[in-house]
């Protein structure tokens, strides 16, 4: 039996159907054999069709609470899902320029049922503040253009990379047509792209599974692309298997070891 486990700090809202958000972040990386420091930014009201309320938690006990963690815990990873609002963000930029782990940053700007959930504010303050701080971000191909004002999705990802992020996965699942294609740019080279089955149902969930899973198998030492093309790999079974728990979409199936 191992006695230890690598370590990452998740910041993501409290999904209370269990699909997204914080549960996706823990259920992925247990599954991966990762240990999750989970530190909730939201509360939220919402079922397997869409978000309904976000209600943002107190910055001095979210900043409280990420103190006390990283005072006793060595960590490998961060990784960023929904922020309640633009101070949250603020703040959050400030202290990952105080670390030195990879950022995994999966920019929550709208619910799949529909329900935006960014204001402007917030959007500047990702792009301004917070993108030069992050490693991967894991845009779907409609965030990328929203955070970007750029009404293609490559020409997005570019410009997110000259914003300051290392690297941009956009991923292609709201995008319509035949395969879901991802695409990861990086500085210098020319884009990859994968390509998946386009499933027949819709899901709640998908991208916070993806996010979590590359942060995971960064967090088990494994070099970007291994982790990008394996975190992919395992999230499309997630969505093969994944459970109707309720009138909605279908949430991913993360089996925990
Ligand atoms: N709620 C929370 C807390 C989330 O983090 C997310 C997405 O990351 C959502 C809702 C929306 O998930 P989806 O767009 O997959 O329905």
């Amino acid at each position: 039996m191992n006695s230890s486990r690598p370590i990452v700090l998740c910041l993501s809202g409290l999904d209370p159907t269990g699909g997204a958000g914080i549960q996706a972040d823990i259920e992925a990386m247990a599954a991966a054999g990762v240990h999750a420091l989970p530190v909730v930014t939201a509360l939220t009201v919402q079922d397997t069709r869409n978000v309904k309320r976000v209600e943002p938690v107190d910055l001095d006990l979210l900043s409280q609470q990420i103190d006390t963690v990283l005072a006793d815990c060595r960590i490998e990873a961060v990784k960023i899902g929904l922020l309640g609002d633009a101070v949250q963000t603020r703040f959050l930029a400030a202290t990952l320029a105080t670390l030195t782990a990879p950022v995994i940053c999966d920019p929550v700007l709208r619910a799949g049922g529909g329900l935006d959930l960014a204001t402007e504010a917030r959007i500047a303050t990702l792009r301004d503040e917070l993108l030069p701080r992050v490693t991967l971000l894991t845009p779907n191909a409609a965030e990328a253009r929203r955070l970007t004002g750029s009404p293609d999705s490559d020409a997005a990802a570019r410009r997110l990379l000259e914003l300051g992020c290392k690297h941009v996965l956009v991923t292609g699942g709201d995008e319509r047509g035949g395969d879901v294609v991802n695409s990861w740019h990086t500085v210098g080279a020319a884009p990859r792209r994968y390509h998946w089955p386009r499933l027949p149902e819709t899901f709640h969930g998908a991208g916070c599974t993806l996010a979590s899973a590359i942060a995971a198998r960064l967090a088990l030492g494994k070099p970007l692309e291994e982790a990008i093309e394996e975190g992919q790999r395992w999230t499309q079974q997630t969505l093969q298997t994944a459970i109707a728990i309720g009138h909605g979409r279908r949430v991913p199936n993360r089996p925990c070891r």
